[in-house]
């Protein structure tokens, strides 16, 4: 790279890092974003994940797809890789939590979160263009079938 000079460097360009890196911008800084995938444009994205090299990053493998497993003792993290990190992979759902996860005891005593973070899923809710969709496949239905008999525990929904 040649000598630049930056007010800022972010790592990564998912969701967290381009608002930051906009935001910063917006304020008149000078902003580096640093991704480790590549750009993908229409024609990259694989007709099907059984094109695994297209679909996974595994760079050992020179696998440089989108969809990053990260195997821990307990638990996998799926995530994605590339210029725009998870809106690679994400479903596409936007939902605000629900009560109780803004009173969970772990940080409901900290704000009132419903109130501090409200303004802020519309601003996402209106960037990232929520609306409702309007057509229900079968297996929409299985699954809000199967919703209404699981209540769920999740915290966060
Ligand atoms: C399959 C799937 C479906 C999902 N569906 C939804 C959904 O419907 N609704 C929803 O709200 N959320 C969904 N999520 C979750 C959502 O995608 C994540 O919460 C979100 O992407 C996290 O944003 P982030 O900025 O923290 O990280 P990420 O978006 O993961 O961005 C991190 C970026 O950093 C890059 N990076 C990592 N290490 C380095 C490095 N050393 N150097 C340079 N770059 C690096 C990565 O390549 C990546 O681009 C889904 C996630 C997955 C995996």
């Amino acid at each position: 790279m040649e000598n630049h000079t930056y007010d800022f460097c972010i790592v990564g360009s998912g969701f967290g890092g381009s608002v930051s890196a906009l935001r910063l911008a917006e304020k008149g800084y000078k902003v580096a974003v640093v991704e480790k995938g590549q750009r993908f444009r229409t024609k990259d994205f694989p007709k099907t994940n059984w094109n695994l090299k297209k679909w996974f990053w595994i760079p050992w493998f020179n696998w440089r797809g989108f969809f990053k497993m990260t195997f821990l003792r307990h638990l996998t993290v799926y995530s994605g890789v590339g210029v725009g990190g998870g809106s690679l992979v994400y479903a596409s759902t936007l939902p605000v939590p629900k009560d109780h996860f803004f009173k969970a005891p772990s940080w409901a005593h900290l704000a009132n979160w419903k109130d501090e973070l409200l303004q802020h899923y519309q601003t996402a809710r209106k960037m990232l263009g929520v609306s409702t969709n309007p057509k229900l496949t079968y297996s929409d239905k299985i699954m809000a079938d199967l919703a209404k008999v699981t209540p769920n525990k999740c915290p966060t929904h």
